[in-house]
């Protein structure tokens, strides 16, 4: 059985380890003085010559990390060819040599590449060395491993009756043409999840990374490739996002979206997708499987332990730079505690400092990832100021010279409905709300259905019958459901992750479900 890895790393990097400290301050130097081009890689080739992009270091905008090449029509064409004359082979290639690529591949992750990873990922993503750890090691191994686990276990059982003279057997083909997988900035892991889940299945992927973890994505690719993953079975191919869908999506081949990013982007691939089904344009209907966005609550009842539901909120709202589709950012607490509530979480929230953690391994938070984010997440700071249902209660100070770097901001509202209770940031910008104890099914109401998302959300309270009663108001509110825990940091094999309504299709990364989606089943009968 797999390791959960992810809980294993969360101990690591302890002051004492100074190796390891050594050994990743070497990477980071490496990566600092050797700025690469990276290429598209089409069929096993490396293609070169292109339009060139800056890749840029969040936390210091002026450093030289290299480029990444762009990829034109015919690329994508190239990459769609390429994975269907792969296919030929990997969809034939026994489950079991096809999963020992994925095994290689998580022991070479957190081996001989581990800090080669975990510098390409602060280095370009803007995390801390905690944060690596958890995303570029820890899930993007258990995603490759429990996958295989959940595979193996799928071929294993046959869960059919056969009678006297009848043989009834299932057979999991890979889909017939090829998957288009669109990976996020914010985890490795969910872009290894994203290509390897397919893969593993005998699907074929041509992978659009995002712009912003090219570093990370290219060094997961070569990892890939060394561990044996045959040419032409995953293609990658940067590039503009909306040319690259175009001519992906307007393909008789594409048979799957797999997809992590916002809820927009993912409305229009859809929106796409079913005008090209009306047009008769594709050979089957092609799945879709897609993680959106979230608009993530904490509820704190008069009777929650105090002191956890701080500590909770702080790390669900500002740990990955509050970057994670499952980040807390709107908490609503009792009137009974809220004082003491407020106090503590702007006390703490004061005290931390973004910076550049592949400087400060140390560092708790680092920079958003983009100027397009700073800019989305420090306009909303600074109408605060002009808004009398707002007050500012902690941080609202930023700087772009060196990185984009954000305070921790924590906002009160004096209205439920306020749009920041409603929007999602993608930043470090937390809302909270003071409520009557008297109202809390108005406020069970007002979280479960005044967003429209349903990813992630939590409840903390010590009163059983309370529990019983938020869980079951709200049993369509999020896709991940924590008591006494932030709503963050699910693990694979542990919590499987993902949420419906506007918040995707809730296909459960990290669960045995979601392998299913990429493999389409034929049941033989065979008599004798
Ligand atoms: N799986 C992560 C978590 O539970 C979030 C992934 C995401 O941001 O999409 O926190």
């Amino acid at each position: 059985s797999p390791r959960h890895i992810t809980n294993e790393y969360t101990k690591l990097f302890k002051k004492e380890d100074v190796k390891d400290w050594e050994l990743l301050n070497q990477e980071i130097k490496y990566f600092s003085e050797n700025p690469e081009t990276v290429p598209l890689i089409i069929n096993g080739k490396e293609i070169l010559n292109r339009e060139t992009k800056k890749i840029i270091n969040p936390s210091n905008i002026k450093q030289n990390l290299g480029d990444y090449c762009q990829a034109n029509e015919q690329d994508v064409q190239d990459a769609i060819k390429a994975s269907l004359e792969a296919k030929k082979i990997w969809a034939n290639m026994p489950f079991a040599d096809r999963s020992a690529i994925f095994l290689k591949a998580s022991e070479l992750i957190s081996t001989k590449y581990r800090y080669k990873m975990l510098a390409a990922t602060m280095l370009g993503q803007g995390k801390n060395v905690f944060q690596g750890e958890i995303d570029c090691i820890g899930e993007l191994i258990d995603f490759f491993r429990f996958n295989v686990k959940y595979a193996s276990e799928l071929y294993r059982s046959q869960p059919i009756e056969s009678t006297t003279g009848v043989w009834n057997r299932t057979e999991y083909r890979p889909l017939e043409g090829f998957v288009y997988a669109v990976t996020p900035f914010n985890f490795t892991a969910i872009a290894g999840g994203l290509i390897g889940a397919p893969a593993l299945m005998g699907n074929t992927v041509v992978w659009k990374p995002s712009d912003s973890s090219i570093l990370s994505n290219y060094l997961l690719y070569k990892i890939l490739k060394e561990a044996g993953m045959p040419d032409g079975v995953i293609n990658f191919v940067p590039g503009n996002p909306v040319k690259i869908s175009e001519i992906v999506l307007n393909d008789k081949n594409f048979s799957a979206l797999h997809f992590t990013g916002s809820t927009k982007v993912f409305s229009s691939i859809w929106t796409k997708i079913a005008e090209n089904v009306g047009k008769g344009i594709y050979r089957d209907f092609p799945r879709i499987v897609g993680e959106t966005g979230g608009k993530n609550f904490h509820l704190i009842d008069k009777t929650a332990n105090l002191e956890n539901a701080v500590f909770n909120t702080i790390r669900g709202a500002f740990e990955f730079q509050g970057q994670k589709c499952s980040a807390t950012s709107r908490v609503y607490v009792s009137e009974s505690i809220y004082d003491q509530f407020k106090e503590l979480l702007v006390k703490t929230a004061d005290s931390i400092q973004p910076t550049n953690c592949s400087e400060n391994l140390q560092g708790f938070m680092g920079p958003v990832i983009h100027e397009a984010s700073f800019d989305k997440v420090t306009n909303a700071i600074k109408s605060i100021e002009n808004d009398n249902e707002l007050t500012l209660l902690s941080g609202g100070k930023f700087d772009k010279s060196e990185g984009y770097f954000i305070k921790p901001t924590i906002v009160e509202t004096s209205n439920i409905d306020h749009s920041f209770m409603k929007t999602e940031f993608f930043g470090p910008l937390l809302t909270v709300f003071k409520y009557k104890d008297s109202e809390i099914d108005n406020i069970l109401e007002k979280i479960d259905k005044s967003t429209g998302y349903a990813l992630t959300g939590s409840i903390f309270s010590t009163d059983r019958v309370n529990i019983r009663k938020y869980e079951e108001k709200l049993r369509y509110s999020a896709g991940n459901f924590y008591i006494n825990d932030k709503s963050t940091g699910a693990v694979v094999g542990q919590q499987s992750f993902g949420g419906s309504r506007l918040s995707g299709t809730n296909d459960k990364a990290g669960s045995a479900a979601l392998i299913t989606r990429f493999v389409s089943v034929r049941s033989v009968k065979e008599n004798f």
